[in-house]
């Protein structure tokens, strides 16, 4: 049996079973449908003969390990673009093929004579990647990016965003033939956009000359977009940013991107979104921060003080004896959550020490440090010997 086979076949399905059943589970099913199937059981019954020697087919390769295996992988190859049958194959588009795959590792015996997939399989790898042919294809993926205020980035905002970018013709709706023609079918490769070539033992295959690779032919073209279906448009659209987007992260819209030509699907755009500094707020992932000026008598007495957010303010407890620098947490104050909920607001205390103080204060400060150092206290009474 070819790998062409295995790459068409499913066995699984013809077991009906799935693609991660246990061998046990593979071999009951065989089972099963053999004795249901079998020809002394259904005496003249072409179609259950034919099913017959399918599922023995596929228990053979199923059942037995290595096989599976390598049936497995080969298929897996295929799977994203499925394998591939005439036009409109997309490169890249999740196939699992790499650019530089070689061919000949897994299909040593593809020949001239063999037919289809050699073939296929040749012109594919031929233009892996460097495609110059305009055949229908999905619109490729546009990159922008947008600044947000810190406040946006945190609690969601809608913007516009101004992009130039090919869009369908709006005279010709994408067709590429002047309004009231269409384009025909490429007599040459009969709409593939492919045509195959024998050299020794390998068939290859290339872009169809007559109709550059697209499989039509466009007689009239249309003279907006010269025959392309593409014009370069430039379009506000409006993107919805979702609250708690951070600096440099990359938003996915799907479908935004550039139109695909004559009709395919278009690409997806993807926002790079810059967050500018606030003056008040910082961020640590969903957490909210702050730095909360405080006097040192503030610190020493404690006090309550009321803090901006995100939304109106709130009031932080100081407590009595809090140390300089230490982070009190308000619950449930940072940034909005994608799930929902909210970080929380993390307010690191910071005393401001005056550079002026008039006599009055001074005054009050010498006497207040003298009583501090009659009362016993030592800021360095941990450095004992240093
Ligand atoms: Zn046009
Ligand atoms: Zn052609």
């Amino acid at each position: 049996m070819s790998q062409r086979e295995w790459i068409e076949k499913d066995f699984y399905k013809e077991l009906g079973v799935s693609s991660t059943a246990s061998q046990d589970e593979i071999k009951k099913a065989y089972r099963k449908l053999a004795r249901d199937l079998h020809p002394d059981a259904n005496p003249g019954d072409t179609k259950a003969e034919e099913r017959f020697k399918t599922v023995s087919e596929a228990h053979a390769v199923l059942s037995d390990p290595a096989k599976r295996k390598e049936y497995d992988e080969t298929r897996k190859l295929f799977a994203g673009g499925g394998y591939p049958r005439g036009g409109g194959f997309t490169p890249g588009a999740g196939g699992g093929f790499s650019q530089d795959f070689n061919i000949g590792d897994i299909f040593g015996g593809a020949n001239a004579g063999d037919g289809g997939l050699g073939d296929l399989l040749g012109g594919l790898f031929n233009r892996g990647g460097t495609r110059t042919t305009s055949r229908p294809r999905r619109g490729a993926d546009v990159e922008t990016e947008t600044t947000l205020g810190f406040r946006e980035a945190a609690q969601g905002v809608t913007v516009p965003l101004r992009m130039t970018s090919p869009s369908p013709c709006t005279t010709c709706h994408g067709s590429g033939a002047k309004p009231g023609t269409s384009p025909r079918v490429c007599p040459h490769c009969n709409g593939t956009g492919i045509v195959s070539r024998n050299q020794g033992a390998f068939g290859f295959s290339e872009p169809c000359d007559d109709c550059r690779g697209t499989g039509s032919i466009i007689d009239d073209p249309c003279v907006d977009c010269h025959g392309s279906g593409i014009q370069n448009r430039t379009r506000t659209i409006t993107v919805r940013i979702p609250p708690g987007v951070s600096d440099g992260q990359r938003i996915r819209l799907a479908g935004q991107g550039e139109a695909g030509l004559r009709g395919a699907p278009s690409g997806d755009l993807f926002v790079s979104v810059h967050v500018s500094q606030d003056k008040v707020f910082g961020r640590n992932g969903d957490d909210l921060t702050l730095v909360l000026p405080v006097s040192y008598s503030e610190l020493v007495l404690g006090t309550t003080v009321s803090v901006p957010t995100l939304e109106g303010r709130v009031g932080v407890k100081v407590p009595p004896g809090t140390a300089d620098g230490r982070i009190l947490r308000v619950r449930g104050r940072g940034v909005p959550k994608r799930g929902g909920g909210a970080g929380d607001l993390l307010v690191t205390v910071k005393v401001a020490v005056p550079q002026k103080l008039d006599d009055n204060a001074a005054e009050a400060l010498r006497r207040y440090a003298e009583a501090e150092k009659a009362s016993g206290f030592d800021p360095r009474a941990g450095w004992a010997g240093a």
